[in-house]
Protein backbone atom coordinates (compact mmCIF):
# COMPACT_ATOMS: atom_id res chain seq x y z
CA UNK A 1 0.00 0.00 0.00
CA UNK A 2 1.62 3.57 -0.95
CA UNK A 3 1.69 6.33 1.45
CA UNK A 4 -1.43 7.95 -0.60
CA UNK A 5 -3.39 5.29 0.45
CA UNK A 6 -2.35 5.51 4.09
CA UNK A 7 -3.24 8.78 3.86
CA UNK A 8 -0.14 9.89 4.79
CA UNK A 9 2.09 13.08 3.70
CA UNK A 10 4.49 14.87 3.92
CA UNK A 11 4.90 17.78 6.50
CA UNK A 12 6.78 21.25 5.83
CA UNK A 13 6.97 24.28 7.09
CA UNK A 14 3.95 25.14 4.60
CA UNK A 15 1.94 22.58 6.26
CA UNK A 16 -1.55 23.69 7.47
CA UNK A 17 -2.57 21.81 10.47
CA UNK A 18 -6.54 21.02 11.10
CA UNK A 19 -7.82 18.15 13.49
CA UNK A 20 -10.54 16.67 15.66
CA UNK A 21 -11.57 18.06 19.32
CA UNK A 22 -13.46 15.70 21.28
CA UNK A 23 -13.06 13.29 24.77
CA UNK A 24 -12.48 10.20 24.11
CA UNK A 25 -10.99 10.78 21.16
CA UNK A 26 -9.07 7.44 20.29
CA UNK A 27 -12.24 5.98 18.52
CA UNK A 28 -12.26 8.67 16.15
CA UNK A 29 -12.12 7.52 12.13
CA UNK A 30 -11.92 11.64 11.23
CA UNK A 31 -8.29 11.86 11.12
CA UNK A 32 -7.72 8.48 8.63
CA UNK A 33 -10.57 9.82 6.33
CA UNK A 34 -9.38 13.66 6.63
CA UNK A 35 -5.63 12.83 5.89
CA UNK A 36 -6.66 10.58 2.95
CA UNK A 37 -8.67 13.66 1.25
CA UNK A 38 -5.60 15.79 1.76
CA UNK A 39 -3.55 13.11 0.38
CA UNK A 40 -5.94 12.44 -2.67
CA UNK A 41 -6.06 16.06 -3.48
CA UNK A 42 -2.61 16.77 -2.95
CA UNK A 43 -3.19 19.90 -0.20
CA UNK A 44 -0.40 20.68 2.02
CA UNK A 45 -2.70 19.80 5.03
CA UNK A 46 -2.38 17.14 8.31
CA UNK A 47 -5.14 16.34 10.35
CA UNK A 48 -4.99 15.09 13.81
CA UNK A 49 -6.71 13.70 16.83
CA UNK A 50 -6.85 16.40 19.81
CA UNK A 51 -8.09 14.68 23.66
CA UNK A 52 -9.11 17.67 25.11
CA UNK A 53 -9.76 17.52 28.77
CA UNK A 54 -12.69 18.78 30.84
CA UNK A 55 -12.16 22.76 31.49
CA UNK A 56 -9.69 23.01 28.57
CA UNK A 57 -12.13 23.61 25.59
CA UNK A 58 -11.81 27.28 25.76
CA UNK A 59 -8.12 27.38 25.37
CA UNK A 60 -8.41 24.52 23.15
CA UNK A 61 -10.17 27.25 20.82
CA UNK A 62 -7.79 30.13 21.74
CA UNK A 63 -5.06 27.65 20.24
CA UNK A 64 -6.52 27.29 16.61
CA UNK A 65 -6.15 31.53 16.52
CA UNK A 66 -2.61 31.31 18.46
CA UNK A 67 -1.55 28.74 16.41
CA UNK A 68 -3.19 29.38 12.69
CA UNK A 69 -4.83 26.11 12.43
CA UNK A 70 -6.97 25.83 9.28
CA UNK A 71 -9.96 24.63 11.48
CA UNK A 72 -10.95 21.31 13.51
CA UNK A 73 -14.05 19.11 13.71
CA UNK A 74 -15.32 19.00 16.81
CA UNK A 75 -17.25 16.21 18.53
CA UNK A 76 -18.93 14.47 21.71
CA UNK A 77 -19.67 15.96 24.63
CA UNK A 78 -18.05 20.04 23.25
CA UNK A 79 -20.55 20.21 20.09
CA UNK A 80 -22.45 22.68 22.04
CA UNK A 81 -20.23 24.10 24.47
CA UNK A 82 -17.67 25.51 21.80
CA UNK A 83 -20.43 27.55 20.25
CA UNK A 84 -19.80 30.24 23.31
CA UNK A 85 -16.00 30.40 22.46
CA UNK A 86 -16.49 31.50 18.63
CA UNK A 87 -16.58 34.55 16.63
CA UNK A 88 -19.58 33.92 14.33
CA UNK A 89 -22.07 30.95 14.06
CA UNK A 90 -24.01 29.57 10.44
CA UNK A 91 -27.68 29.63 10.83
CA UNK A 92 -27.07 25.42 9.95
CA UNK A 93 -25.17 25.75 13.45
CA UNK A 94 -28.05 27.99 15.24
CA UNK A 95 -30.57 25.42 14.00
CA UNK A 96 -28.85 22.28 15.21
CA UNK A 97 -28.12 23.84 18.29
CA UNK A 98 -24.53 22.35 17.89
CA UNK A 99 -20.75 22.82 15.68
CA UNK A 100 -19.31 20.28 14.45
CA UNK A 101 -16.97 22.03 12.07
CA UNK A 102 -14.70 25.07 12.78
CA UNK A 103 -13.20 27.42 10.71
CA UNK A 104 -10.47 29.85 10.94
CA UNK A 105 -10.52 32.89 8.32
CA UNK A 106 -7.38 35.05 9.26
CA UNK A 107 -8.40 34.70 12.93
CA UNK A 108 -12.20 34.46 12.77
CA UNK A 109 -13.39 31.64 13.88
CA UNK A 110 -17.03 30.71 12.28
CA UNK A 111 -18.84 27.72 13.66
CA UNK A 112 -20.52 25.25 11.06
CA UNK A 113 -22.96 21.99 11.45
CA UNK A 114 -22.46 19.59 8.84
CA UNK A 115 -24.03 16.68 10.19
CA UNK A 116 -27.57 17.51 8.49
CA UNK A 117 -26.64 19.24 5.15
CA UNK A 118 -24.12 16.10 4.96
CA UNK A 119 -26.91 13.35 5.47
CA UNK A 120 -29.58 14.96 2.97
CA UNK A 121 -26.93 14.58 0.54
CA UNK A 122 -25.80 11.08 1.18
CA UNK A 123 -29.33 10.30 1.38
CA UNK A 124 -29.98 12.06 -1.99
CA UNK A 125 -26.87 10.50 -3.95
CA UNK A 126 -27.17 7.07 -2.51
CA UNK A 127 -30.98 7.04 -3.13
CA UNK A 128 -31.87 9.25 -5.55
CA UNK A 129 -34.73 10.71 -3.64
CA UNK A 130 -36.63 14.17 -4.62
CA UNK A 131 -37.51 15.34 -0.79
CA UNK A 132 -39.35 18.38 -2.38
CA UNK A 133 -43.01 17.78 -0.72
CA UNK A 134 -42.05 14.27 0.85
CA UNK A 135 -43.82 13.35 4.37
CA UNK A 136 -40.75 11.78 6.51
CA UNK A 137 -41.18 10.08 10.01
CA UNK A 138 -38.09 10.84 11.82
CA UNK A 139 -37.10 8.53 14.97
CA UNK A 140 -35.55 10.41 17.87
CA UNK A 141 -35.34 13.87 18.60
CA UNK A 142 -31.70 13.87 20.01
CA UNK A 143 -28.98 16.14 18.91
CA UNK A 144 -28.07 14.76 15.41
CA UNK A 145 -31.83 14.51 15.07
CA UNK A 146 -31.96 18.20 14.81
CA UNK A 147 -29.19 18.93 12.54
CA UNK A 148 -30.76 16.05 9.85
CA UNK A 149 -34.30 17.87 10.53
CA UNK A 150 -32.86 20.66 9.66
CA UNK A 151 -31.07 19.84 6.83
CA UNK A 152 -34.19 17.77 5.19
CA UNK A 153 -36.81 21.12 5.83
CA UNK A 154 -34.08 23.03 3.38
CA UNK A 155 -34.97 20.92 0.79
CA UNK A 156 -38.24 21.70 0.77
CA UNK A 157 -39.48 18.37 2.58
CA UNK A 158 -43.32 18.39 2.61
CA UNK A 159 -44.25 17.23 6.30
CA UNK A 160 -41.66 15.81 9.16
CA UNK A 161 -43.39 13.56 11.79
CA UNK A 162 -41.19 13.46 14.84
CA UNK A 163 -41.49 10.31 17.00
CA UNK A 164 -39.87 9.94 20.33
CA UNK A 165 -39.86 7.82 23.56
CA UNK A 166 -39.99 10.74 25.07
CA UNK A 167 -42.73 12.72 23.92
CA UNK A 168 -42.37 15.78 24.85
CA UNK A 169 -38.64 16.37 23.05
CA UNK A 170 -40.57 15.70 19.99
CA UNK A 171 -43.29 18.36 20.29
CA UNK A 172 -39.91 20.92 20.90
CA UNK A 173 -38.46 20.04 17.86
CA UNK A 174 -41.34 20.04 15.94
CA UNK A 175 -42.39 23.55 17.46
CA UNK A 176 -38.57 24.99 16.31
CA UNK A 177 -39.43 23.45 12.67
CA UNK A 178 -42.38 25.11 12.46
CA UNK A 179 -41.59 28.40 10.69
CA UNK A 180 -39.54 26.69 7.69
CA UNK A 181 -41.42 23.32 7.34
CA UNK A 182 -44.77 21.31 8.40
CA UNK A 183 -43.66 19.84 11.45
CA UNK A 184 -45.20 17.27 13.93
CA UNK A 185 -43.96 16.32 17.01
CA UNK A 186 -45.39 12.83 19.28
CA UNK A 187 -44.86 10.27 21.18
CA UNK A 188 -43.63 6.29 19.29
CA UNK A 189 -47.52 5.05 20.21
CA UNK A 190 -48.76 7.96 17.59
CA UNK A 191 -46.76 6.19 14.51
CA UNK A 192 -49.26 4.06 13.88
CA UNK A 193 -51.63 6.42 12.91
CA UNK A 194 -49.28 8.07 10.11
CA UNK A 195 -47.54 4.72 9.29
CA UNK A 196 -49.32 4.79 6.33
CA UNK A 197 -49.10 8.60 4.69
CA UNK A 198 -45.37 8.46 5.55
CA UNK A 199 -42.70 7.85 2.30
CA UNK A 200 -38.84 8.33 4.14
CA UNK A 201 -38.46 6.62 7.50
CA UNK A 202 -35.24 7.35 9.18
CA UNK A 203 -33.93 6.42 12.46
CA UNK A 204 -31.87 8.99 14.57
CA UNK A 205 -31.93 7.35 17.67
CA UNK A 206 -28.72 4.97 18.63
CA UNK A 207 -31.11 1.77 19.18
CA UNK A 208 -29.46 -0.82 17.09
CA UNK A 209 -25.82 0.49 17.12
CA UNK A 210 -23.53 -1.98 18.61
CA UNK A 211 -23.11 -3.81 20.94
CA UNK A 212 -26.96 -4.01 20.63
CA UNK A 213 -27.50 -4.78 17.07
CA UNK A 214 -30.51 -7.10 17.83
CA UNK A 215 -32.51 -3.86 19.06
CA UNK A 216 -35.01 -1.88 16.54
CA UNK A 217 -36.58 1.52 17.08
CA UNK A 218 -40.10 0.44 15.58
CA UNK A 219 -41.60 -2.56 14.25
CA UNK A 220 -40.97 -3.75 10.72
CA UNK A 221 -44.09 -5.00 9.57
CA UNK A 222 -45.67 -1.98 7.75
CA UNK A 223 -42.32 -1.28 5.89
CA UNK A 224 -43.52 -1.85 2.14
CA UNK A 225 -42.26 -1.54 -1.38
CA UNK A 226 -41.50 2.12 -2.77
CA UNK A 227 -40.84 3.25 0.92
CA UNK A 228 -37.07 4.69 1.60
CA UNK A 229 -35.94 3.25 5.09
CA UNK A 230 -32.83 5.27 6.51
CA UNK A 231 -30.57 4.61 9.37
CA UNK A 232 -27.76 7.29 10.73
CA UNK A 233 -26.34 3.97 12.99
CA UNK A 234 -23.22 3.21 10.89
CA UNK A 235 -21.96 0.12 13.03
CA UNK A 236 -23.05 -1.79 11.91
CA UNK A 237 -23.07 -0.74 8.62
CA UNK A 238 -26.48 -2.74 8.13
CA UNK A 239 -28.47 -2.55 11.14
CA UNK A 240 -31.52 -4.92 11.47
CA UNK A 241 -33.95 -2.32 11.02
CA UNK A 242 -32.38 -2.14 7.27
CA UNK A 243 -31.98 -5.88 6.90
CA UNK A 244 -36.14 -6.24 7.66
CA UNK A 245 -36.47 -3.24 5.37
CA UNK A 246 -34.69 -4.77 2.33
CA UNK A 247 -36.92 -8.13 3.09
CA UNK A 248 -40.42 -6.35 2.98
CA UNK A 249 -38.70 -4.37 -0.40
CA UNK A 250 -38.48 -1.07 0.86
CA UNK A 251 -35.17 0.61 -0.53
CA UNK A 252 -32.18 1.67 2.51
CA UNK A 253 -29.66 3.38 3.61
CA UNK A 254 -27.27 3.64 6.02
CA UNK A 255 -25.44 5.43 8.10
CA UNK A 256 -21.86 5.57 6.86
CA UNK A 257 -22.48 8.26 3.92
CA UNK A 258 -23.67 10.68 6.51
CA UNK A 259 -20.03 10.24 8.27
CA UNK A 260 -18.21 10.49 4.97
CA UNK A 261 -20.23 13.72 3.64
CA UNK A 262 -19.94 15.51 7.10
CA UNK A 263 -16.46 15.41 6.60
CA UNK A 264 -16.45 16.32 2.92
CA UNK A 265 -18.46 19.37 3.68
CA UNK A 266 -15.86 20.63 6.23
CA UNK A 267 -13.19 19.80 3.86
CA UNK A 268 -14.92 21.95 1.15
CA UNK A 269 -15.47 24.55 3.42
CA UNK A 270 -11.24 24.23 4.63
CA UNK A 271 -9.92 23.86 1.48
CA UNK A 272 -12.96 25.44 -1.60
CA UNK A 273 -11.39 22.12 -3.09
CA UNK A 274 -14.10 19.47 -4.17
CA UNK A 275 -14.07 16.70 -1.82
CA UNK A 276 -12.45 13.22 -2.99
CA UNK A 277 -15.84 11.64 -1.42
CA UNK A 278 -15.05 7.88 -2.51
CA UNK A 279 -11.64 7.94 -1.11
CA UNK A 280 -12.50 8.82 1.44
CA UNK A 281 -15.56 6.46 1.88
CA UNK A 282 -12.74 3.69 1.37
CA UNK A 283 -10.76 4.97 4.22
CA UNK A 284 -13.32 4.72 6.81
CA UNK A 285 -14.58 1.47 5.30
CA UNK A 286 -10.84 0.10 5.45
CA UNK A 287 -11.33 0.79 9.00
CA UNK A 288 -14.38 -0.70 10.23
CA UNK A 289 -13.29 -3.16 8.24
CA UNK A 290 -10.29 -3.66 10.75
CA UNK A 291 -7.78 -3.03 7.30
CA UNK A 292 -6.52 -0.16 8.90
P1 LIG B 1 -28.66 11.83 21.52
O1 LIG B 1 -28.64 13.31 21.38
O2 LIG B 1 -28.22 11.21 22.78
O3 LIG B 1 -30.16 11.33 21.16
C1 LIG B 1 -30.49 9.98 21.29
C2 LIG B 1 -31.89 9.73 20.74
O4 LIG B 1 -32.11 8.31 20.77
C3 LIG B 1 -33.02 10.35 21.54
O5 LIG B 1 -34.09 10.65 20.69
C4 LIG B 1 -33.38 9.21 22.52
O6 LIG B 1 -34.71 9.29 23.01
C5 LIG B 1 -33.25 8.03 21.60
N1 LIG B 1 -33.02 6.76 22.31
C6 LIG B 1 -31.88 6.38 22.92
N2 LIG B 1 -32.02 5.15 23.44
C7 LIG B 1 -33.29 4.75 23.15
C8 LIG B 1 -34.05 3.57 23.41
N3 LIG B 1 -33.52 2.53 24.08
N4 LIG B 1 -35.31 3.50 22.93
C9 LIG B 1 -35.84 4.53 22.24
N5 LIG B 1 -35.19 5.68 21.96
C10 LIG B 1 -33.93 5.78 22.42
O7 LIG B 1 -27.72 11.14 20.38
P2 LIG B 1 -27.39 11.69 18.92
O8 LIG B 1 -26.10 12.45 18.98
O9 LIG B 1 -28.59 12.35 18.36
O10 LIG B 1 -27.06 10.34 18.13
C11 LIG B 1 -28.08 9.42 17.81
C12 LIG B 1 -27.57 8.35 16.86
O11 LIG B 1 -27.17 8.91 15.62
C13 LIG B 1 -26.34 7.57 17.37
O12 LIG B 1 -26.52 6.21 17.10
C14 LIG B 1 -25.20 8.10 16.57
O13 LIG B 1 -24.21 7.11 16.34
C15 LIG B 1 -25.91 8.43 15.27
N6 LIG B 1 -25.17 9.47 14.54
C16 LIG B 1 -24.63 9.14 13.34
C17 LIG B 1 -23.92 10.09 12.65
C18 LIG B 1 -23.32 9.73 11.32
O14 LIG B 1 -22.44 10.44 10.86
N7 LIG B 1 -23.82 8.68 10.68
C19 LIG B 1 -23.76 11.39 13.15
C20 LIG B 1 -24.33 11.70 14.40
C21 LIG B 1 -25.03 10.72 15.10
P3 LIG B 1 -35.05 10.11 24.38
O15 LIG B 1 -35.13 11.57 23.97
O16 LIG B 1 -36.33 9.56 24.83
O17 LIG B 1 -33.91 9.85 25.33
Amino acid sequence: MGDMEQGKVPVNSETKVYGVYGDPIKQSKSPLMLNRAFAETGINAVYAAFHILPGRLEAAVAGIRGMGFGGVNVTIPYKVEVMQYLDEIDESARFAGAVNTIVNREGVLTGYNTDGIGYVRSLKEETGVQLQGKRILMIGAGGAARGVAYGLAKEGAGTIYIANRTADKASELAAILKPICEAQGMGMEGIVHIKDKVDLVMNTTSVGMHPNVDQMPVEPDWFRPGMIVSDLVYNPLETKLLREAKQRGAQTHGGLGMFVYQGAYAFEYWTGAAAPVEAMRDAVLRSLRGNN
